[in-house]
């Protein structure tokens, strides 16, 4: 097995990882290191906690210490928190080359931002919406020297869907110089590799883990089959069981909307759990403080939106809990790989309903695993499940009476102005075409009726023709 001066890494590189307990590369990093620092673009698909913001943070270190300017690296990512985890590693394994980073994300004050962009750090890390921002109102930084372009989560960064991505990347590439070094990483490359082909153009070197499963070896999966009524109360017993038969343990439960994620977390509370949640309609600080606080274990369960489920590296989660079974296979890696890090044990914990199962297959069938049932005395669960859907539905309430929704409604609005849309305009066009489709289906039912009643002339007359004939 390859050590990292074979790999070509610098001594004092070397000693700042030992110090950090890193002392041979994982395979990411054996494979993807020497090609980047032989300068050739990389796309490097590993599985999560598998070390691949060190096989990427490392050769930039390397090359910048041989010629060190501001701005030299530019890391995207697809969540604030997890460009803070990003910086943190250039920062730990940059200290002897009195490294400075700079972290541009939404939520956080634009002015200091661009002060911070103006002193020329070595190394922006930041997440596209932001900085596209930055670039468009802004003249008093340049990027058209960088030296490295990386792509953390990079599926997720070129992916079309709620949250797109893709204009800001646009605004991003465009101010970028063409000779560069692109790097994309990610635990789910595949499905999109043709798209970040193009974008890695320098004929870029591919590494992909060989295993056939998509998930590590460590990770225990399983799921429990409940009735949607019920899903509250196994949640509730699984937690009681860690508590009881661990010490030192934390948990993460994902779930799929921000609402859900608030009434969990005051149920769970109410329950007097430890509890504590992250989701996007929080304030940006709030968000920081409680990351930081489930990290340092003042908090052991952390409920979240899949705002949480990719690249967060928490060492100390031995378990994920899905409360809802995730749409999409590579959400459900990215989730579960919160545990089961770094070679370290974990398990997850996936709650399906009837209406589920489909979902399951079709994870199975993308991880290459079948998951395992988790065995739960269904008798302990029923012992609490009147108090748990009780909680739960006057913690239903207590939300219904603050202004939760209405925030929610404020936030959609202020996103439309920041994209430069008219919130009321928006909301006219909206409503006409919710007006066009109930026409629409109003139509079609219409059409249906009427080749439906067709239907019924014809065979009667049908009927009635060959009585004629047998009379
Ligand atoms: P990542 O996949 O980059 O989030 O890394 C997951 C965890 O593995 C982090 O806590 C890293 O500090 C750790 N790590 C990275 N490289 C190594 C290595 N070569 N040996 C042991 N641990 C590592």
């Amino acid at each position: 097995m390859a050590d990292f001066s074979s790999l070509g890494l610098s001594e004092w590189l070397i000693k700042q990882c030992r110090q950090l307990g890193i002392s041979k590369p994982t395979p990411v990093q054996e494979n993807c290191l020497p090609a980047i620092l032989e300068g050739r673009d990389c796309l490097g698909c590993a599985k999560t906690g598998s070390g691949k913001t060190a096989a990427f943070v490392l050769p930039v270190l390397q090359k910048l210490s041989e010629d060190p300017y501001g701005i030299f690296c530019l890391v995207l990512s697809p969540t604030r928190e997890l460009a803070y985890q990003i910086a943190e590693q250039f920062r730990v394994l940059g200290k002897p080359l009195g490294l400075r980073d700079c972290i541009i994300v939404g939520g956080m004050d634009m002015v200091t931002q661009a002060l911070a962009l103006s002193k020329k750090p070595h190394v922006v890390v930041a997440t596209p919406g932001r900085l596209a921002d930055h670039i468009r109102s802004s003249n008093t930084f340049s990027m058209s020297k960088i030296q490295f372009l990386i792509l953390d989560e990079a599926d997720r960064l070129l992916e079309q869907g709620s949250t797109d991505f893709t204009k800001d990347l646009e605004v991003i590439l465009g101010v970028l110089p063409a000779k560069r070094q692109t790097l994309l990483f990610s635990a789910t490359l595949t499905d999109t590799l043709q798209q970040l082909k193009s974008i890695a153009m320098n004929k870029p070197f591919f590494w992909e883990s060989k295993s056939e499963t998509r998930t590590v070896e460590e990770l225990d999966q399983r799921y429990i089959l409940t009735p949607e009524k019920v899903k509250d109360a196994y949640l509730v017993h699984l937690i009681q069981k860690f508590t009881d038969e661990h010490d030192d343990w934390s948990l993460i439960i994902f779930t799929n909307t921000c609402k859900s994620c608030q009434i969990l977390t005051m149920m769970l509370r109410e329950l007097n759990f430890p509890t504590i949640s992250l989701h996007s309609m929080m304030k940006q600080k709030q968000r920081f403080s409680n990351l930081a606080m489930f990290k340092s274990s003042v908090y052991k369960i952390l409920i979240a939106t899949d705002v949480a489920a990719r690249g967060l590296d928490i060492p100390t989660v031995q378990v994920v809990i899905n409360h809802n079974t995730p749409g999409l296979p590579k959400t459900y890696i990215h989730r579960v790989g919160r545990t089961a890090r770094a070679g370290k044990n974990g398990v997850s914990i996936t709650l399906v309903t009837q209406y589920d199962i489909h979902l399951v297959h079709s994870i199975e069938e993308q991880i290459q695993t079948k998951m395992k049932e988790y065995p739960v005395v269904e008798k302990e669960v029923l012992k609490i499940l009147t108090q748990v859907n009780v909680t739960r539905r006057e913690c239903e309430i207590k939300l219904e009476a603050t202004d939760f929704d209405e925030k929610k409604e404020i936030n959609k609005r202020k996103q439309l102005i920041l994209e430069g849309k008219d919130p009321e305009l928006e909301a006219k066009r909206k409503a006409e075409l919710e007006k066009i489709r109930a026409q629409k289906k109003k139509f079609k039912e219409k059409i249906q009726h009427n080749i439906q009643q067709e239907k019924k002339r014809r065979k009667r007359h049908i009927q009635k023709k060959s009585e004629q004939a047998v009379k």
